[in-house]
């Protein structure tokens, strides 16, 4: 993982969000491959083995990971559009089924991908910065960390996060069957996804006065 990447991360416990303090074992160029990221607020230590960061127990293991014809169905260059990328550098997160097409996008757009939950035949041979969880109620990053978050309806859940992590005017993607949320205003939609920007908060009310 990139280790700029890895200063966004976050613990997932419920907890104030601090970053994690990072013990790196093995590391290639600015990429971390191996070591500990410990949480100064709970106290939970997570790993990180060939790349892959696991904010996660690995006893219990991941939540879902994508069947094989769930990744083929996907398609990068359409979640590259959709996601607005038209500028290299852009961090976005791609989940699920979504994160197959992530070393597609990276090599089209200048992208960098955040795949998370990706299936694990793709780990290897990837050169996105890859992430497990467990949880799928929230983003483990920071807040307005990135620039788009697509994903699929194993994820779904992760859209009551979006606002929180993607910046304003930053886009979200996911499945027609899901509700925009709040605070993201929708742009398109077709049979298979909706896409939506997220909007800046509303400032608080001003007092009028009287001259
Ligand atoms: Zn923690």
């Amino acid at each position: 993982m990139r280790v700029d990447t890895i200063e966004l991360l976050r613990c997932p416990a419920a907890h104030d969000s601090a970053p994690l303090v990072t013990v790196a074992d093995t590391r290639d160029g600015d990429r971390l491959l191996s070591g500990t990221l410990g949480c100064p607020v709970c106290g939970a230590d997570y790993a990180m083995r060939d790349g892959i960061v696991y904010l996660t127990s690995a006893t219990i293991g991941v939540a879902r990971l994508p069947s094989a014809a769930e990744v083929t169905a996907s398609n990068g260059m359409r979640t590259a559009a959709l996601l607005g990328l038209t500028e290299p550098g852009l961090r976005v997160v791609l989940c699920g089924a979504l994160a197959i097409d992530a070393d597609e996008i990276e090599q089209a757009t200048g992208a960098h991908c955040i795949a998370l939950n990706s299936n694990t035949s793709m780990h290897e041979r990837s050169g996105a910065d890859q992430l497990v969880v467990l949880s799928n109620n929230a983003l483990p990053l920071a807040n307005a960390s990135v620039h788009g978050l697509a994903l699929d309806i194993t994820h779904a859940a992760l859209l009551a996060d979006a606002r929180r992590v993607v910046r304003v005017g930053g886009r979200v993607v996911a499945p027609v069957s899901t509700s925009v949320p709040r605070g993201l205003r929708e742009l398109a939609r077709d049979d298979r996804e909706w896409v939506a920007q997220v909007e800046a908060a509303p400032s608080a009310p001003m007092q009028l006065r009287r001259g």
